[in-house]
Parts: structure tokens; sequence; C-alpha cells
């Protein structure tokens, strides 16, 4: 099963996307804007808008399950890379969302 992440983002608007501090600009080496995430312990940080009930990453734009990008898509953290259409993390999320049958 092949899924269009670009009409999807539900993995985008389900988990907590944590990841530690160092892949973000406070660190040399780091992609994440700093100013897009927030400290969730001394080592890790979680993109803004995923601690919240309901989800929505800070750097989702369009309408889930319609049109999606992310802002940050090149810089964006291990833990978003990690997600692959069709994997279980992505046919959860689109569970979630009530995207299982498209
Ligand atoms: S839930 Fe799956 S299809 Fe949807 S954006 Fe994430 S990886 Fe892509
Ligand atoms: S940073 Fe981009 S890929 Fe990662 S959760 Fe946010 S919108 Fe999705």
């Amino acid at each position: 099963m092949s899924f269009d992440c670009q009409s999807c983002g539900a993995c985008c608007a389900v988990f907590r996307v944590s990841f530690y501090w160092s892949e973000t600009t406070a660190h040399p080496e780091g992609t994440v804007p700093e100013q897009l995430v927030t400290p969730v312990s001394p080592y890790h940080v979680a993109m803004k808008g995923t601690l919240q009930s309901p989800v929505r990453c800070v750097a989702l734009e369009g309408e889930v399950g319609e049109c999606v990008s992310c802002n940050i898509y090149p810089a964006r953290s291990s833990t978003c890379r990690s997600v692959e259409a069709g994997d279980q993390q992505c046919l959860r999320a689109r569970e979630l969302v009530g995207l299982m049958l498209v």
C-alpha cells in the first residue's frame, strides 16, 4: 500500500515529536529551528504543537487529509525522518485521524 504524504499529514497531527536537543540550531550541527521547539527534559526537546491535544506540529501547513506540507522539511528531525509512508507509525497515525481507507 502506498500513501501520498502531501495529501495526508497524519503523523504530524498525532504524535509527540521529540528528539535530542543537538538536532536544533542551538547546536552548531543542528538543523531544526530552535524557536520551534520546547524543552521536555534536560536533553530533549519537542516540536511545538505536539505536546498539546489535539496535536498539530507548528511546522505543518495545510489541511490534514487534504493538502499539507512541512515548513522545515529539509531541516526536520530524525524523529520525523523515522516515519515512512506505509510503516507501522504511519498506519497508526492514519487510523487515528480516520484516513485508514483513503
Ligand atoms: S501518516 Fe504516513 S502517509 Fe501520512 S504524512 Fe505520515 S508518513 Fe506520510
Ligand atoms: S517538523 Fe515537519 S515532518 Fe516533523 S512533525 Fe512537524 S510538520 Fe511533520
